[in-house]
C-alpha cells in the first residue's frame, strides 16, 4: 500500500491518478490532495478519498474548507504545497500541477527523498539542471509521466549510453494535422483543444496543436536523459500508439507502445518498480497495422522544419 500526495488533483493528470486509485484500492491510499481553485471538484474528492491533508491556492478558500471539514488539515499557497510534498508519511508524490508553480513542491519532494511521478514539464524545462542535481542526490526516484518520456524511461532501464545512437519521441501532430485547408484564422480555441487521441488539460492541448509541446518535450528529453538535441528525433505518428523508441548503434530499434491513454504512463510511475495488472485495455494486431497511416493531407508537410524552429525558439527561451 502506497500513500499518495496527488498534487493538482482537480486537473487532467490528477483525476486520472485518482481513477487508478479507484482501480487498485489495495495498492494506493490518498494522503493529500492539492488543487488550485476548483473547490467543487475538490470537495467531491475529499468526500470520496478522505485524505488527511488538503492544499488550495487561496487562504480564504482554505478557511472555508476547514469549516466544511474540521478534521482535515488544510493548508494554502506555496508553503502548503511544499509541506505536503515532503510529508513523512508520503510514499509517492504525483506532480500534476500546471506550470511553474510545480517547481518548488517538486524540489521539496526530491530533497525529502520522496519518489516523484513527475507529469509537470515546466519545472523540468525551467530548472532542469537544478532538478537533475537534486534528483542525483536524492534517495527517491523521479519517474517521468509524460507519455513519451515515460516510454523512454522504460526503454532505457538496464541500457548503457554507448549502445544507443538516438532517442525517438513520437508526435501525433495534434488536432489540426489532417486539416491542411483550414486557415489559421479559422482555428478556434475549441478546435485547438479537440485532440483526436489524447484527453488533456487545455494548455497542453493548445501547445500540442501549435507543436510547441513537442519542442518542450525535446528539451525535456534532453534534460532527463542527458542526450544532446542532435541525438533526439521526432517522428510523426498520428495514431499515438508508439510513444517512444530507441535506435541502437547498429540501427536496430526497440519501441514502447500502448493505447493512447495517460493512465498507462501514470500507473507505471505510481507502481514503479512493480507493474499493475491491466491498467488499460490491451492492443490487438489490427490496432497496430494502422500505425503510420495519415488521413487526408497533412498541414505539417514542412513539419520537421517547423518543429526545428519551435525547438530552437524554446531552447533559446530556456537558456536566456
Ligand atoms: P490541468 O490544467 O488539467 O490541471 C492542472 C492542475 O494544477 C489543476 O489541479 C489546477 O487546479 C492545478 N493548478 C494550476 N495552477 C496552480 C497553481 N498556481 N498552484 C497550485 N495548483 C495549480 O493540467 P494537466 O493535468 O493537463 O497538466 C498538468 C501538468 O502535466 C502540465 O505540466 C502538463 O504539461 C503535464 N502533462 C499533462 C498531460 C495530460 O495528459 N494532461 C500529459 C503530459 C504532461 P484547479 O483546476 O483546481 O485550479
Amino acid at each position: 500500500m502506497k500513500s499518495l500526495c496527488v498534487m493538482g488533483s482537480t486537473g487532467s493528470i490528477g483525476t486520472q491518478t485518482l481513477q487508478i486509485v479507484d482501480q487498485f484500492p489495495e495498492h494506493f491510499e490518498v494522503l493529500a490532495l492539492t488543487a488550485g481553485k476548483n473547490l467543487d471538484l475538490l470537495k467531491q474528492q475529499v468526500a470520496r478519498y478522505e485524505p488527511r491533508y488538503v492544499v488550495v491556492s487561496e487562504a480564504s478558500d482554505a478557511e472555508m474548507i476547514q469549516i466544511w471539514y474540521p478534521g482535515l488539515k488544510v493548508l494554502c499557497g506555496r508553503e502548503g504545497l511544499e509541506a505536503v510534498a515532503a510529508l513523512e508519511q508520503a510514499d509517492l508524490i504525483v506532480m500534476g500541477i500546471l506550470g511553474f508553480a510545480a517547481l518548488a513542491p517538486t524540489l521539496a519532494a526530491v530533497r525529502a527523498g520522496k519518489d516523484v511521478a513527475l507529469a509537470n514539464k515546466e519545472s523540468i524545462i525551467t530548472a532542469g539542471s537544478l532538478l537533475q542535481s537534486e534528483i542525483a542526490r536524492s534517495k527517491g526516484h523521479c519517474i517521468p509521466v509524460d507519455s513519451e518520456h515515460n516510454a523512454l524511461y522504460q526503454l532505457l532501464q538496464g541500457r548503457e549510453r554507448k549502445e544507443i545512437r538516438s532517442l525517438i519521441l513520437t508526435a501525433s501532430g495534434g488536432p489540426l494535422l489532417s486539416q491542411p485547408d483550414l486557415p489559421l484564422e479559422a482555428v478556434t480555441p475549441e478546435l485547438a483543444v479537440k485532440h483526436p487521441r489524447w484527453s488533456m488539460g487545455p494548455k497542453i492541448s493548445v501547445d500540442s496543436a501549435t507543436l510547441m509541446n513537442k519542442g518542450l518535450e525535446l528539451i525535456e528529453a534532453h534534460i532527463l536523459f542527458n542526450f544532446p538535441a542532435k541525438d533526439i528525433e521526432v517522428w510523426i505518428h498520428p495514431q499515438s500508439l508508439v510513444h517512444g523508441a530507441l535506435c541502437f548503434r547498429d540501427n536496430s530499434y526497440i519501441a514502447q507502445f500502448n493505447k493512447p491513454d495517460m493512465r498507462c504512463s501514470i500507473g507505471y510511475a505510481m507502481a514503479y518498480p512493480e507493474r499493475l495488472d491491466e491498467v488499460i485495455p490491451s492492443l490487438s494486431f489490427k490496432d497496430m497495422s494502422f500505425w503510420s497511416r495519415t488521413k487526408g493531407g497533412s498541414r505539417h508537410s514542412d513539419w520537421p522544419a517547423k518543429l526545428s524552429l519551435v525547438a530552437q525558439a524554446t531552447w533559446w527561451l530556456s537558456t536566456h
